[in-house]
């Protein structure tokens, strides 16, 4: 795994409007949120825990940019599931990387651990493969817009913590088979 270092993020118009609508926040307030959450994941203390957190893991997943986050008693932590371990994010730049939970992630058994990596690792091919791209809240899979769909499941599970529609967006579908087939593997 490699580290990786956040760049600032230059969020569109239409981004921050849609957040804005998500969050119910205000477009200055969701701006000073990212800039602390920028230099939290990049700050010394996090990288360090990151690269002790995914230490067992480098030369499984050697390729995959990851970042670390530690969302509890931060302001923004609200704009995160609260429930959610790992996750794939994508940089402005068009970069996507792991982002890891360390409040959450490090409590999982050895097990889930490697099934959640495995998890994000099918999402970060599908990028790079072309086939999901993510620019804001704009999602498309092979071709479709789903951002609507995407917004509508996304809202649920942050605000609701209802993981059904998000569990049914179909990129989500792959990574879940894929999850199921290395469990398998694993017992
Ligand atoms: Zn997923």
């Amino acid at each position: 795994m490699k580290l990786f270092r956040l760049p600032c993020q230059m969020i569109s118009s239409e981004e921050i409007e849609n957040a804005s609508k998500v969050f119910s926040l205000s477009i200055p307030t969701l701006m000073k949120y990212q800039r602390s959450f920028e230099q939290h994941v990049n700050s010394d203390v996090i990288r360090n825990y990151l690269s002790i957190v995914t230490e067992p893991f480098k030369d499984i997943y050697t390729n995959s940019n990851v970042c670390g986050f530690s969302p509890v008693g931060q302001e923004w932590e609200v704009c995160f599931p609260a429930t959610s371990p790992i996750s794939v994010n994508v940089s402005s730049c068009g970069n996507p990387y792991i982002l890891i939970n360390l409040n959450l992630f490090p409590n999982l058994p050895f097990n889930e651990r490697i099934l959640s990596l495995g998890h994000e690792n099918v999402h970060l091919k599908q990028m790079e493969e072309g086939r999901l791209i993510i620019n804001g809240s704009k999602v498309l899979w092979e071709g479709d817009d789903w951002s609507e769909r995407y917004i509508e499941a996304q809202k649920k599970l942050v605000l609701e913590n209802h993981q059904e529609l998000y569990r049914a967006l179909p990129w989500e579908v792959e990574a879940y088979a894929f999850e199921e087939k290395l469990r398998d593997e694993l017992r």
